[in-house]
């Protein structure tokens, strides 16, 4: 596969004869609105948020993770775009490998576009994106309901995000996900079962 021009820095980054992780980028499904949220134990812990859009995973690091509290407004960096069958990846990356350590499938499911213009009419994720305001609504396992993310700032080579709850049925300021709900939405286990069980599955 010649590979798609998207993805050649998530490939220019890893060594797939060392790392776990995909290396085709090849469809995972055809026309589909995946999100993906996973758990990565790397030098920092942290998680990352990735939305289907034109075929790839547009993806945020998220240092605290996603709330479900509308006051609590969770940075996210963007990273590179990443393949679509990495919504599946769980396991070890190596050592000394980039982004070495565990990762988890923490939540997973689809989402709705909810982005208009002021005139009502639909606009594309990758428009909303790129003017720096994108509407979400998550269907996941943990994470349900309306989500803003927000460029902030830093519009230069390190541009920043927030990731903010919108309110809405779902919000709740009770709920601690992140903390509450540590397990694989894909396996039931947790980043320290998944470090012990190594890359196998
Ligand atoms: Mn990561």
């Amino acid at each position: 596969m010649a590979g798609d021009p998207r993805l050649s820095l998530y490939r220019s980054r890893r060594d797939f004869g060392r790392t776990p992780e995909p290396a085709s980028g090849k469809p995972r499904r055809a026309g589909g609105r995946i999100f993906v949220i996973q758990q990565h134990d790397a030098t920092r812990l942290h998680f990352d948020f990735r939305l289907e859009v034109d075929g790839i995973l547009k993806s945020w690091a998220v240092p605290k993770g996603p709330s479900t509290d509308p006051q609590q407004r969770r940075l996210a960096v963007p990273t590179e775009d990443h393949p679509l069958d990495y919504a599946d990846f769980e396991g070890v990356i190596p050592a000394g490998e980039y982004g070495g350590g565990t990762v988890i499938v923490w939540d997973a499911g689809s989402y709705r576009n909810d982005n208009r213009d002021r005139h009502g009419r639909f606009v594309s994720m990758n428009a909303a994106l790129e003017a720096g305001k994108a509407i979400v609504t998550l269907e996941g396992k943990k994470l349900r309901g309306s989500y803003a993310l927000i460029r902030t700032g830093g519009t230069g080579v390190k541009p920043q995000w927030l990731l903010i709850k919108r309110d809405d049925d779902f919000a709740d300021a009770r709920r601690n996900p992140v903390k509450t709900e540590p397990r694989s939405v894909l396996s039931g286990r947790t980043l320290a079962e998944v470090a012990r069980d190594g890359a196998g599955q």
